[in-house]
Protein backbone atom coordinates (compact mmCIF):
# COMPACT_ATOMS: atom_id res chain seq x y z
CA UNK A 1 0.00 0.00 0.00
CA UNK A 2 1.32 3.26 -0.85
CA UNK A 3 1.01 5.35 2.30
CA UNK A 4 1.38 9.43 2.36
CA UNK A 5 1.60 10.97 5.43
CA UNK A 6 0.48 15.06 5.59
CA UNK A 7 2.30 17.32 8.72
CA UNK A 8 5.41 14.92 8.02
CA UNK A 9 7.85 16.82 10.09
CA UNK A 10 5.17 17.04 13.36
CA UNK A 11 6.02 14.62 16.47
CA UNK A 12 3.35 12.33 15.08
CA UNK A 13 4.27 12.95 11.28
CA UNK A 14 8.25 11.84 11.45
CA UNK A 15 7.04 8.86 14.02
CA UNK A 16 4.28 7.75 11.20
CA UNK A 17 7.35 7.76 8.57
CA UNK A 18 9.53 5.48 10.87
CA UNK A 19 6.51 3.54 11.46
CA UNK A 20 5.15 2.87 7.56
CA UNK A 21 9.04 2.21 6.33
CA UNK A 22 9.29 -0.58 8.87
CA UNK A 23 5.90 -2.20 8.06
CA UNK A 24 6.02 -5.15 5.83
CA UNK A 25 3.49 -4.22 2.60
CA UNK A 26 3.61 -0.43 2.98
CA UNK A 27 5.71 2.26 1.21
CA UNK A 28 5.82 6.06 2.13
CA UNK A 29 5.27 7.43 -1.00
CA UNK A 30 5.21 10.96 0.18
CA UNK A 31 4.68 13.56 2.33
CA UNK A 32 3.48 17.30 3.14
CA UNK A 33 4.17 19.98 5.67
CA UNK A 34 2.90 23.73 5.25
CA UNK A 35 3.66 25.90 2.73
CA UNK A 36 7.00 27.98 3.27
CA UNK A 37 7.80 25.14 6.39
CA UNK A 38 11.24 24.81 7.08
CA UNK A 39 10.97 21.05 6.25
CA UNK A 40 9.83 21.35 2.60
CA UNK A 41 12.20 19.69 0.67
CA UNK A 42 14.05 17.82 2.79
CA UNK A 43 14.42 14.09 2.24
CA UNK A 44 11.40 12.37 4.76
CA UNK A 45 13.16 9.79 5.90
CA UNK A 46 16.27 11.38 6.70
CA UNK A 47 14.01 13.98 8.44
CA UNK A 48 12.61 10.99 10.59
CA UNK A 49 16.01 9.68 11.40
CA UNK A 50 15.90 7.08 9.56
CA UNK A 51 18.07 6.47 5.98
CA UNK A 52 17.52 8.59 3.12
CA UNK A 53 13.99 7.61 1.47
CA UNK A 54 14.54 9.46 -1.89
CA UNK A 55 11.23 11.41 -1.44
CA UNK A 56 11.25 15.16 -1.14
CA UNK A 57 8.61 16.72 1.43
CA UNK A 58 6.41 18.88 -0.98
CA UNK A 59 3.86 21.50 -0.06
CA UNK A 60 0.97 20.87 -2.31
CA UNK A 61 -0.90 18.06 -0.34
CA UNK A 62 -3.27 17.64 -3.70
CA UNK A 63 -0.14 15.97 -5.14
CA UNK A 64 0.16 13.62 -2.53
CA UNK A 65 -3.71 12.60 -2.39
CA UNK A 66 -2.90 11.87 -6.12
CA UNK A 67 0.09 9.38 -5.55
CA UNK A 68 -1.31 7.75 -2.41
CA UNK A 69 -3.63 4.89 -1.56
CA UNK A 70 -4.13 6.06 1.94
CA UNK A 71 -2.77 9.28 3.64
CA UNK A 72 -2.45 9.40 7.29
CA UNK A 73 -3.41 13.07 9.13
CA UNK A 74 -1.50 14.21 12.39
CA UNK A 75 -1.72 17.85 11.77
CA UNK A 76 -4.02 20.69 12.60
CA UNK A 77 -8.13 20.81 12.64
CA UNK A 78 -8.09 23.04 9.61
CA UNK A 79 -5.76 21.07 7.84
CA UNK A 80 -7.58 17.99 8.40
CA UNK A 81 -10.86 19.55 6.96
CA UNK A 82 -9.05 20.29 3.75
CA UNK A 83 -7.31 17.06 3.72
CA UNK A 84 -10.28 15.19 3.71
CA UNK A 85 -11.58 16.95 0.80
CA UNK A 86 -9.17 16.35 -1.41
CA UNK A 87 -9.33 12.12 -0.29
CA UNK A 88 -12.88 12.36 -1.20
CA UNK A 89 -12.06 14.36 -4.46
CA UNK A 90 -9.52 11.34 -5.34
CA UNK A 91 -11.26 9.21 -3.57
CA UNK A 92 -8.55 7.96 -1.50
CA UNK A 93 -8.68 6.34 1.92
CA UNK A 94 -8.07 9.05 4.84
CA UNK A 95 -6.93 7.90 8.66
CA UNK A 96 -7.34 10.99 10.69
CA UNK A 97 -5.82 11.39 14.21
CA UNK A 98 -6.17 14.89 14.70
CA UNK A 99 -7.87 16.09 17.60
CA UNK A 100 -9.83 19.46 17.95
CA UNK A 101 -12.15 19.63 15.03
CA UNK A 102 -15.10 21.93 15.56
CA UNK A 103 -18.70 20.67 14.51
CA UNK A 104 -18.43 22.29 11.14
CA UNK A 105 -14.55 20.64 10.32
CA UNK A 106 -16.51 17.40 11.90
CA UNK A 107 -19.28 17.72 9.43
CA UNK A 108 -17.11 18.23 6.42
CA UNK A 109 -15.23 14.97 7.18
CA UNK A 110 -18.55 13.39 7.58
CA UNK A 111 -19.64 14.58 4.00
CA UNK A 112 -15.97 13.43 2.70
CA UNK A 113 -16.70 10.22 4.34
CA UNK A 114 -19.46 9.57 1.79
CA UNK A 115 -17.16 9.36 -1.08
CA UNK A 116 -13.92 7.61 0.20
CA UNK A 117 -13.25 5.55 3.51
CA UNK A 118 -12.33 7.57 6.38
CA UNK A 119 -10.75 6.35 9.59
CA UNK A 120 -11.16 9.05 12.50
CA UNK A 121 -10.21 8.40 16.16
CA UNK A 122 -9.22 10.83 18.71
CA UNK A 123 -7.02 7.97 20.07
CA UNK A 124 -5.68 5.09 17.38
CA UNK A 125 -3.68 2.80 20.32
CA UNK A 126 -5.32 -0.42 20.29
CA UNK A 127 -5.31 -0.20 24.27
CA UNK A 128 -7.26 3.34 24.62
CA UNK A 129 -9.99 1.71 22.43
CA UNK A 130 -10.37 -1.68 24.60
CA UNK A 131 -11.06 0.90 26.96
CA UNK A 132 -13.64 2.55 25.36
CA UNK A 133 -15.05 -0.28 25.14
CA UNK A 134 -14.77 -0.94 28.98
CA UNK A 135 -15.72 2.17 30.11
CA UNK A 136 -19.34 1.63 28.10
CA UNK A 137 -19.85 -1.34 29.77
CA UNK A 138 -18.30 -0.35 33.36
CA UNK A 139 -21.00 2.90 32.90
CA UNK A 140 -24.02 0.98 31.60
CA UNK A 141 -23.54 -1.69 34.91
CA UNK A 142 -22.68 0.83 37.57
CA UNK A 143 -25.63 3.19 37.00
CA UNK A 144 -26.51 6.62 37.67
CA UNK A 145 -25.50 6.54 41.50
CA UNK A 146 -21.74 6.89 40.05
CA UNK A 147 -20.27 9.95 39.47
CA UNK A 148 -17.98 9.92 36.09
CA UNK A 149 -15.37 12.31 36.07
CA UNK A 150 -12.49 11.88 33.66
CA UNK A 151 -8.80 12.77 33.94
CA UNK A 152 -6.03 13.41 31.45
CA UNK A 153 -2.54 14.50 31.45
CA UNK A 154 -0.79 15.80 28.38
CA UNK A 155 2.65 17.05 27.62
CA UNK A 156 3.23 21.50 27.65
CA UNK A 157 2.70 21.42 23.34
CA UNK A 158 -1.23 20.00 23.66
CA UNK A 159 -3.23 22.96 22.17
CA UNK A 160 -6.83 21.44 22.61
CA UNK A 161 -8.39 20.78 25.69
CA UNK A 162 -9.78 18.24 27.02
CA UNK A 163 -8.14 16.12 25.09
CA UNK A 164 -10.37 14.36 22.24
CA UNK A 165 -9.68 10.98 23.96
CA UNK A 166 -11.30 12.01 27.02
CA UNK A 167 -14.00 13.27 25.01
CA UNK A 168 -14.42 10.03 23.52
CA UNK A 169 -14.22 8.32 27.14
CA UNK A 170 -16.72 10.58 28.19
CA UNK A 171 -18.84 9.68 25.16
CA UNK A 172 -18.44 6.48 25.58
CA UNK A 173 -19.69 6.42 29.97
CA UNK A 174 -22.60 8.60 27.92
CA UNK A 175 -23.44 6.15 25.98
CA UNK A 176 -23.31 3.43 28.66
CA UNK A 177 -26.14 5.57 30.10
CA UNK A 178 -27.88 6.05 27.01
CA UNK A 179 -27.43 9.97 26.93
CA UNK A 180 -25.60 12.71 24.66
CA UNK A 181 -22.42 14.24 26.38
CA UNK A 182 -23.22 17.14 25.19
CA UNK A 183 -26.37 17.41 27.90
CA UNK A 184 -24.13 16.65 30.48
CA UNK A 185 -20.86 17.45 30.31
CA UNK A 186 -18.76 19.59 32.63
CA UNK A 187 -15.65 20.45 30.68
CA UNK A 188 -14.51 23.23 33.12
CA UNK A 189 -14.87 23.68 36.64
CA UNK A 190 -14.40 27.56 38.12
CA UNK A 191 -15.06 29.58 40.91
CA UNK A 192 -18.37 29.25 42.82
CA UNK A 193 -20.13 26.24 40.90
CA UNK A 194 -22.26 24.91 43.43
CA UNK A 195 -23.05 21.44 44.26
CA UNK A 196 -22.18 18.70 41.18
CA UNK A 197 -25.43 18.15 39.20
CA UNK A 198 -26.63 14.79 39.04
CA UNK A 199 -26.00 12.66 35.56
CA UNK A 200 -22.82 14.87 34.85
CA UNK A 201 -19.97 13.74 33.61
CA UNK A 202 -16.76 16.35 34.17
CA UNK A 203 -13.53 16.67 33.25
CA UNK A 204 -10.13 17.64 34.40
CA UNK A 205 -7.30 18.79 32.32
CA UNK A 206 -3.55 18.67 33.17
CA UNK A 207 -0.62 19.78 31.13
CA UNK A 208 3.06 19.70 31.31
CA UNK A 209 6.49 18.45 30.36
CA UNK A 210 6.67 15.47 28.20
CA UNK A 211 3.60 13.42 29.31
CA UNK A 212 2.57 11.22 26.09
CA UNK A 213 -1.07 10.67 27.40
CA UNK A 214 -2.51 9.65 30.64
CA UNK A 215 -6.24 9.26 30.91
CA UNK A 216 -8.39 8.09 33.80
CA UNK A 217 -12.34 7.88 34.40
CA UNK A 218 -13.72 7.95 37.65
CA UNK A 219 -16.64 6.33 38.52
CA UNK A 220 -17.39 7.78 42.61
CA UNK A 221 -20.36 6.86 44.65
CA UNK A 222 -20.77 6.63 48.35
CA UNK A 223 -18.62 3.91 49.55
CA UNK A 224 -16.41 3.26 46.79
CA UNK A 225 -14.53 4.70 43.71
CA UNK A 226 -13.73 2.65 40.15
CA UNK A 227 -11.04 3.82 38.28
CA UNK A 228 -9.73 2.77 35.08
CA UNK A 229 -6.47 4.44 33.82
CA UNK A 230 -4.51 4.16 30.40
CA UNK A 231 -0.90 5.47 30.22
CA UNK A 232 0.74 5.67 27.23
CA UNK A 233 4.34 6.14 27.33
CA UNK A 234 5.44 5.98 23.64
CA UNK A 235 3.96 7.99 20.71
CA UNK A 236 4.53 4.34 18.74
CA UNK A 237 1.56 2.99 19.65
CA UNK A 238 -0.75 5.80 17.74
CA UNK A 239 1.52 5.24 14.67
CA UNK A 240 0.97 1.59 14.88
CA UNK A 241 -2.47 2.19 14.92
CA UNK A 242 -2.72 4.27 12.36
CA UNK A 243 -0.88 2.48 10.22
CA UNK A 244 -2.93 -0.82 11.15
CA UNK A 245 -6.02 1.49 10.17
CA UNK A 246 -4.70 2.44 6.54
CA UNK A 247 -4.10 -1.20 5.81
CA UNK A 248 -8.01 -1.85 6.99
CA UNK A 249 -9.47 0.11 4.50
CA UNK A 250 -8.00 -1.66 1.39
CA UNK A 251 -11.26 -3.27 0.62
CA UNK A 252 -13.49 -0.53 2.64
CA UNK A 253 -16.31 0.67 0.76
CA UNK A 254 -16.95 4.73 1.74
CA UNK A 255 -17.72 5.78 4.89
CA UNK A 256 -16.74 7.42 8.50
CA UNK A 257 -15.12 4.64 10.47
CA UNK A 258 -13.73 4.53 14.35
CA UNK A 259 -10.71 2.51 15.73
CA UNK A 260 -13.44 0.08 17.16
CA UNK A 261 -14.41 -0.74 13.73
CA UNK A 262 -10.71 -1.67 12.79
CA UNK A 263 -10.32 -4.09 15.55
CA UNK A 264 -13.54 -5.13 15.46
CA UNK A 265 -14.61 -4.43 19.11
P1 LIG B 1 2.85 18.70 15.78
O1 LIG B 1 2.57 20.15 15.91
O2 LIG B 1 4.16 18.19 16.25
O3 LIG B 1 2.71 18.27 14.23
C1 LIG B 1 1.76 18.77 13.34
C2 LIG B 1 2.44 18.95 12.01
O4 LIG B 1 1.46 19.24 11.02
C3 LIG B 1 3.44 20.13 12.02
O5 LIG B 1 4.69 19.69 11.50
C4 LIG B 1 2.76 21.16 11.13
O6 LIG B 1 3.69 21.97 10.42
C5 LIG B 1 1.99 20.24 10.18
N1 LIG B 1 0.90 20.93 9.47
C6 LIG B 1 -0.01 21.81 9.96
N2 LIG B 1 -0.82 22.25 8.97
C7 LIG B 1 -0.42 21.61 7.84
C8 LIG B 1 -0.86 21.63 6.49
N3 LIG B 1 -1.87 22.40 6.10
N4 LIG B 1 -0.22 20.84 5.59
C9 LIG B 1 0.80 20.05 5.97
N5 LIG B 1 1.29 20.00 7.23
C10 LIG B 1 0.67 20.77 8.16
O7 LIG B 1 1.64 17.96 16.49
P2 LIG B 1 1.51 16.42 16.93
O8 LIG B 1 1.88 16.28 18.37
O9 LIG B 1 2.19 15.54 15.94
O10 LIG B 1 -0.07 16.24 16.88
C11 LIG B 1 -0.80 16.49 15.70
C12 LIG B 1 -2.26 16.18 15.93
O11 LIG B 1 -2.44 14.79 16.19
C13 LIG B 1 -2.90 16.90 17.13
O12 LIG B 1 -4.22 17.25 16.80
C14 LIG B 1 -2.90 15.84 18.23
O13 LIG B 1 -3.90 16.05 19.20
C15 LIG B 1 -3.19 14.62 17.40
N6 LIG B 1 -2.80 13.34 18.01
C16 LIG B 1 -3.69 12.32 17.87
C17 LIG B 1 -3.36 11.05 18.32
C18 LIG B 1 -4.30 9.91 18.03
O14 LIG B 1 -4.01 8.77 18.40
N7 LIG B 1 -5.42 10.15 17.35
C19 LIG B 1 -2.13 10.83 18.95
C20 LIG B 1 -1.24 11.91 19.08
C21 LIG B 1 -1.58 13.16 18.59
Amino acid sequence: MKIGIVGCAGRMGQMLVREVAATPGCTVVGGTERVGGPAVGKDIGLLAGIEALGVPVIDDAAVLFAEADAVIDFTSAEAAERHAALAAQGQTALIIGTTGLNPSQLASVAAAATHTPIVQAPNMSVGVNVLLAVVEQVARTLGDDYDIEVVEMHHRHKVDAPSGTALGLGRAAAAGRGVALEDVWQKTRDGYTGPRRAGDIGFATLRGGDVVGDHTVVFATDGERVEITHKASSRQVFAKGAVRAALWTADKTPGLYTMRDVLGL
